[in-house]
């Protein structure tokens, strides 16, 4: 009876995990899943596809998927501002010894990907829900839980620009931070006691903090990434 209940239930997580399957162009031997996180204005983080989320220490969160081969290579639409792409994967590089990011190519065909072709992309995009700043998708494969990639989209429906020379625009070096931390495997984090991190959930005009990693964020890369 223990058997056939265990059967069933492995038959009912392969079968949940299935609907997020989608198209494998990197030829692992394994399917690939992916998570979004669409991050609106109003603070609302809506993640679609989420894996079980590993143990979540304060202020940091890690979403149980890491990249094994490292440099990750990306390419910038020329939409988006290409110094603020650079200065978010240099802040993140900065603080682990792994060397996360290689080459980029700033290319107009970078676009938000609803299955992998294989390219980590920055585009601006419209969302086709109100109130979205930015939206970052991840794929991974199921079992080994390595990043295959990922893609950022910037909102057009936001005015964006450098906040501390205009407070009126969405920054966008403090969106590409957080963003390129989910690329990394981080999730948001919400307690209003972690306003403070690159990783807490909501932003709006003018914010800039988010363009440093605060400790927690360097805690949570570095159980990923290494010291
Ligand atoms: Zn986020």
């Amino acid at each position: 009876m223990k058997k056939i209940l265990h059967a069933i239930l492995i038959g009912i997580i392969v079968l949940g995990l299935a609907q997020t399957t989608v198209a494998d162009p990197t030829k692992a031997k394994e399917p690939v899943d992916r998570i979004t996180f669409i991050h609106y204005r109003d603070g609302r983080v809506k993640v679609e596809g989420r894996p079980k989320p590993a143990k979540t220490p304060t202020c940091y969160k890690l979403l149980g998927i890491k990249w094994k081969r490292l440099p990750v290579s990306y390419v910038i639409s020329p939409q988006v501002n290409k110094d603020a792409i650079l200065a978010a994967t240099v802040e993140w590089d900065a603080h682990t010894r792994a060397n996360l990011f290689g080459g980029y190519e700033v290319d107009e065909s970078a676009n938000f990907d609803d299955y992998p072709d294989g390219r980590n992309e920055y585009s601006l995009g419209n969302y086709p829900q109100e109130g979205v700043i930015a939206v970052t998708r991840i794929w991974y494969t199921r079992y080994s839980k390595e990043i295959v990639e990922y893609d950022v989209m910037f909102d057009s429906e936001f005015t964006w620009g450098d906040a501390t020379a205009n407070p009126e625009v969405m920054d966008w070096q403090n969106i590409a931070t957080h963003e390129t931390g989910h690329g990394l495997g981080l999730g948001d984090v919400y307690q209003s006691v972690c306003s403070q991190v690159t990783m807490y959930g909501y932003s709006d005009y003018g914010e800039t903090d988010k363009r440093t990693l605060e400790l927690p964020d360097i805690i949570g890369l570095q159980k990923l990434y290494g010291r």
